[in-house]
């Protein structure tokens, strides 16, 4: 549904993209996950038809982004990371004047703009200033109006972003509601724990390139390290020398009466080493394998 090929953008010396292909499949929500500056903005930015490539190209729906904005547009829908609206306008008429400019008959635009405030809860708020609205609200709003007409495809740069949790809750609750409805959906964040179960894939970017996509599972999965969790009874001094010096142990740190570290590998190589600790004569209370969630895979990649 979406493609970028060999995508490539400069502002002046500084190159925010740089040969970026992502793919995202028709119906998936894909979390597009990268550090401050790593080049998402942009990314979104050249798929809505705001920015123009310096190289490449990017697709959506077969449409390429230069050559065919106005058909990409018709299907997709933008929600910026920043909110701008116009003084005195009110939420109901926010989103009448967007239908608008969609070229939606006025008679059709006012259901329209019921059924929207509905699915992004904001129905009570609809003769309300705009600017009055908390933040999550507008964000809210921004949302119903990228939806305005019915786009196949939305794209949402950090749509949780200055949120509360309460707030990001319902955000997330809309995002899956619109995933119910059969929408594909590119989000950038670097908030991974919120992405984690609302995704179906994964890009993650560095620089401008890509490092690594995926379905989640597959990506949680490819991060071959696990954080382990043990406790000792009594003299925790044995299993701390064992662990100095056992190979694929990281990140050893002792956190009141537990140890914790990081070791490479799956559930043989953390089985060898209770072995170990156990022959060493540590005496191990607790020893657990915490799972791998998507944080380790993206810190393990960054790193990389
Ligand atoms: P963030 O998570 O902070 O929003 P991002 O991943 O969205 O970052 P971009 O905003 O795409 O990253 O920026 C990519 C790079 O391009 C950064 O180095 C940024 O400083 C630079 N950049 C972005 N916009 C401009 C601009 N208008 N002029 C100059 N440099 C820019």
């Amino acid at each position: 549904m979406i493609m970028t090929r060999q995508l490539q953008k400069h502002y002046g010396r500084v190159q925010a993209l740089d040969g970026l292909e992502i793919e995202v499949p028709d119906g998936a929500i894909y979390g597009f996950i990268g550090q401050n500056g790593a080049g998402k903005t942009t990314t979104l930015r050249i798929l809505a038809g705001l920015l123009v490539p310096d190289g490449g190209s990017a697709e959506v729906a077969g449409y390429d982004v230069v050559c065919n904005p106005r058909a990409v547009r018709n299907i997709l829908g933008y929600m910026p990371d920043f909110f701008g609206v116009y003084d005195d306008l009110r939420v109901g008429e926010y989103l009448l004047f967007y239908a608008a400019a969609h070229g939606i008959r006025r008679q059709a635009a006012q259901k329209l703009r019921d059924d929207l405030l509905e699915l992004v809860e904001l129905a009570d708020k609809r003769d309300e200033f705009v600017d009055s609205l908390s933040r999550g609200m507008q964000q809210r709003l921004c949302l119903a109006r990228a939806l305005v007409h019915d786009p196949q495809v939305l794209l949402l740069d950090e749509p949780a972003s200055g949120l509360d949790p309460v707030a990001r809750v319902e955000m997330r609750e809309i995002l899956k509601e619109l995933r119910r409805l059969g929408k594909t959906i590119l989000i950038s964040s670097h908030i991974l724990s919120e992405l984690a179960d609302l995704c179906t894939h994964i890009g993650m970017i560095a620089d401008g390139r890509l490092v690594r996509q995926g379905p989640l599972l597959q990506m949680v999965e490819a991060s071959q390290l696990q954080k382990i969790m043990l406790r000792c009874h009594g003299d925790a001094a044995p299993a701390v020398k064992v662990l100095e010096c056992w190979p694929g142990v990281t990140a050893l740190q002792t956190v009141n009466d537990r140890i914790e570290l990081q070791l490479a590998g799956g559930a043989q190589e953390a089985a060898a080493l209770l072995k170990e600790l156990v022959l060493a004569g540590a005496a191990v209370a607790h020893y657990s394998i915490q799972e791998h969630t998507l944080e380790d895979a993206f810190m393990q990649l960054a790193r990389g």
